[in-house]
């Protein structure tokens, strides 16, 4: 099934970066409308104060590129084919002049919200995978982080421009692009991303969600989207209450007072379906005034604890934190980074996403079936059209759709400023 040859990456990357790689709409994104008039000073300069590191064959790390505009972006990466592209904060000064400028002054000014959700962070709670392998199972887990996460940024802190993105192997990636969000201070990131955590404690704490009695309706939204998945998914697919080495895990977080009974009864029930809802009834028939242990707050605390999305908080927290850019290609899986449609995330399938092999070839037999083509074209011409023949156009589509919308936003803004400067 999987065709992707890691020693052929080099040459696939070189038709990519030539070829396939969306670098008008890349530009358009990053550049954030610099120069048309709409922001100041520090606008123009947006993307030349961008940084991007490369991550070039046999691991060599490259820090502090920046670029000029769009073409020079272009030449670089056709020239040093990049196996992975991470993108950075926008500084100061150009970034690839950092050490030109006095010591200190070099400073990292602002950059997107960014969330990342590894599924490595799940190891604990998934029992069909572990480290880096993924299966349909628990690709569920980052569904549900998607629905979660996207609701809250939406709906509780009203951010408008969300590009969530797939790792090209095991996670998710969102990139929140507000004017305003790009501007936040590392205090007030770390507060969002606090907000947003319910899952804590390492590998020795084995109860990781405690709901105070006073449930918040951030986590009672959370657990209206986890209860559309959580049968299916954790007790069908996930079976998590098989047998008893995995109930045990789930006795851990209910009160002790109650697992005689439960282990007692969970022998006589015959799967998790059933052992879940005698669960629920044993915590439901507890007297709340003699164990005020026990609530229904207990089923919610195991749901949240095997469902609610596990962030890596300091990639969130950090201004400067680099992260793995959109279109990217992953150099172990050749999956490209592609934008996801959260209006059809369920049934997003990271097994279907495009890899650099798979698009590459499809080129190939465009070229062939149209014959040789005429080399005096230029290359420009020929990517707008070499992508939309491949399996990756419909995630430009997608990338587009969001650039649309950030552009929207600006125009929007320039109107009522124009608005406010008439009342004057
Ligand atoms: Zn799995």
């Amino acid at each position: 099934m999987e065709t992707f040859d890691p020693a052929e990456l080099p040459e696939l990357l070189k038709l990519y970066y030539r070829r396939l790689f969306p670098y008008a709409q890349y530009y358009r994104w990053l550049n954030y409308g610099g120069g048309d008039g709409s922001r100041e000073r520090m606008t123009k300069n947006y993307f030349q104060h961008r940084e991007f590191s490369f991550t070039l064959k046999d691991d060599i790390y490259i820090r502090y590129q920046s670029f000029n505009n769009q073409s020079d972006l272009e030449k670089e990466m056709q020239k040093m084919n990049p196996y992975k592209i991470d993108i950075g904060a926008v500084y100061s000064h150009r970034p690839n002049q950092h050490n030109t400028v006095k010591l200190g002054a070099f400073q990292a000014q602002e950059k997107e919200l960014v969330f990342d959700i590894d599924m490595t962070d799940y190891d604990d709670v998934r029992r069909c995978c572990s480290s880096a392998d993924i299966c349909s199972k628990c690709w569920t887990l980052m569904t549900m982080a998607i629905h979660i996460i996207d609701r809250a940024l939406k709906e509780d802190f009203g951010f408008k421009h969300r590009l969530w993105v797939y790792s090209g192997r095991r996670g998710v990636h969102c990139w929140v692009c507000d004017e305003s969000v790009r501007k936040l201070s590392s205090a007030v990131r770390s507060g969002i991303v606090e907000y947003l955590s319910l899952v804590k404690g390492g590998q020795d704490v084995k109860k990781k969600v405690h709901l105070s009695e006073k449930i918040h309706p951030f986590v009672r939204k959370s657990i209206n989207i986890i209860k559309k998945y959580f049968e299916d998914y954790a007790l069908v697919d996930q079976d998590i209450l098989e047998n008893k080495e995995s109930w045990d895990k789930i006795l851990a977080l209910v009160p002790e007072t109650i697992h005689e009974k439960l282990q007692q009864n969970f022998q006589k029930h015959h799967n998790s379906l059933q052992r879940w809802e005698y669960l629920k009834k044993t915590i439901s028939s507890q007297d709340n005034t003699k164990n005020d242990k026990c609530g229904p707050w207990l089923e919610w605390e195991i749901m949240l604890q095997y469902c609610f999305p596990r962030l890596d908080i300091n990639v969130s927290k950090g201004i400067n934190h680099l992260l793995k850019s959109p279109f990217s290609v992953h150099p172990k899986t050749g999956r490209i980074s592609v934008p996801i449609d959260v209006q059809k995330v369920d049934q997003f399938d990271p097994f279907t996403v495009p890899t650099i092999s798979s698009i590459c070839r499809e080129l190939d037999t465009i070229s062939t079936n149209e014959g040789k083509r005429n080399e005096a074209e230029s290359d420009i011409k020929h990517r707008t059209r070499d992508y939309k023949k491949t399996s990756l156009a419909p995630y430009i589509k997608v990338f587009e759709q969001f650039l649309e919308n950030l552009d929207k936003s600006r125009k929007g803004e320039l109107l009522k400023k124009s608005d406010l400067q008439k009342d004057f």
